[in-house]
């Protein structure tokens, strides 16, 4: 897969996955394409030498894998994690709001969502809908509403002479998306409003909605940009970007070797779930795997996890450690925090710089301010629940949470070379 294939396809794979569920569902045609089977966690498994898998967890966390030739408990894993959440508003469970003839929905804020950038935005719908269908059986469906459906429209200077010094969000009373006008004695309820959406989307014999996990997107799709488009800019590359390289890593690796690609959801509130890194999915999907050897395979695996890192902003550049601020469009991140935030050591950084030196590819390296905080991600976690060594790494990006983020167009191709060539390698150490 050269350069630009990977980018216009990246910019499909954002564009297919508004939620965890649709970016998950979007991995799952992929897989299936290329030959990978599903496994049912409530089934027996028989894995078999040289062949590819995957299982799927509350249809948002996916763990993808090749067998490989060799026996994986002298053999260890090549493995790769990321996640599939995104910072973003929710609908809540009874949402309706009806005020001046206009028909809001109530939202929930998921994760550390950076608000302002949400205003004024063409927003629309999607996730995960729990019904009755018309035959008495409750089934999980998706839906998307694709078009542009709802607004949350800035109040304008004029009312708030302080709006560029000193406005601040109110997420419980200054959010509620506006979706549409009507008549006061209109008792439409948001459930109506879905059942038509799903009718006309998929067609769905439904006698009612019993459940939903639905996220306001941004409308306005993924796109190249600056003048010689050096960027790409999108709603959830953190952390969809490294969900797409770990997929392609893993569809276009040799497969002699045991690999494994993880993406879990709940990785923007603190990853505790039955699907997220905190839980059993991972070591559950290893045990089965390698049944008694699980623990001498993990001692010979290592995990890439892949996450994005803060580039340094020229408007903001005392942000980072002068000889800490990756640059976009120089490479992937290896990130850095003795304090554990991170779950790099020297020896996971090393092999990570060896693999990519070979290759002629760049790196950077980074490590918080001394007088600042320091974010986290699913490595540490993964490291601590399993006792597997741990590199984490990311492509840099600027205004991560915002409703549009950005990253320089050749990072994510230069991290996929390197860890498709990563769960290849004979010899992890
Ligand atoms: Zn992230």
């Amino acid at each position: 897969m050269e350069h630009t294939e990977f980018n216009n396809d990246l910019i499909e794979f954002l564009n297919a996955s508004p939620t965890p569920w649709h970016a998950v569902s979007t991995m799952k045609s992929r897989l299936d394409a290329a030959g990978f089977q599903q496994l049912d966690e409530r089934e027996e498994w028989a894995l078999e030498q040289g062949r590819g898998y995957y299982a799927i967890r509350n249809g948002s966390s996916l763990i993808a894998f090749r067998t490989g030739k060799n026996d994986v408990v002298t053999s260890g894993i090549r493995m790769v994690g990321a996640h599939t959440d995104s910072p973003c508003l929710k609908v809540k469970p009874n949402p309706e709001i009806r005020r001046k003839g206009f028909f809001q929905l109530g939202v929930e804020v998921y994760g550390g969502v950076l608000l302002n950038p949400w205003f004024d935005r063409d927003l629309s719908l999607a996730g995960r809908v729990t019904v009755l269908d018309e035959d008495g059986k409750v089934r999980d469906t998706l839906v998307d509403f694709s078009k542009p459906v709802a607004i949350i429209p800035s109040l304008a200077i004029h009312l708030d002479r302080e709006a560029n010094s000193n406005r601040s969000v109110n997420a419980q009373t200054d959010l509620p998306p506006v979706v549409m006008q009507l008549p006061e004695t209109d008792t439409t309820s948001f459930a109506d409003l879905l059942r038509e959406q799903l009718v006309s989307e998929s067609g769905l014999k439904i006698r009612k909605v019993l459940g939903y996990e639905l996220s306001f997107y941004d409308a306005q799709g993924a796109s190249s940009v600056g003048l010689r488009q050096e960027f790409l800019a999108s709603a959830r590359l953190d952390n969809l970007l490294s969900c797409y390289i770990g997929l392609q890593s893993l569809l276009n690796t040799s497969g002699d070797e045991a690999a494994l690609l993880v993406c879990n959801d709940h990785e923007e509130v603190g990853s505790m779930s039955a699907e997220g890194a905190q839980g059993p999915f991972l070591g559950a999907v290893l045990e089965r795997w390698c049944g008694a050897g699980k623990g001498r395979a993990i001692a010979r695996s290592m995990i890439i996890s892949a996450d994005n890192a803060h580039g340094v902003h020229p408007n903001f550049m005392d942000k980072h450690d002068e000889n800490h601020g990756p640059i976009l469009n120089q490479g992937p991140v290896i990130k850095v925090n003795h304090n554990q935030r991170y779950a790099t050591n020297s020896r996971s950084a090393a092999l990570y710089r060896h693999i990519s030196d070979e290759l002629g590819l760049p790196h950077q390296t980074f490590v918080v301010r001394s007088d600042m905080g320091c974010g986290s991600t699913i490595g540490p976690l993964t490291a601590g629940n399993l006792g597997v060594t741990t590199l984490d790494i990311g492509v840099p990006q600027f205004a991560m949470h915002s409703i549009r983020e950005m990253i320089g167009s050749q990072d994510g191709y230069t991290l996929y070379q390197v860890l498709r060539e990563f769960m290849q390698r004979e010899e992890v150490f």
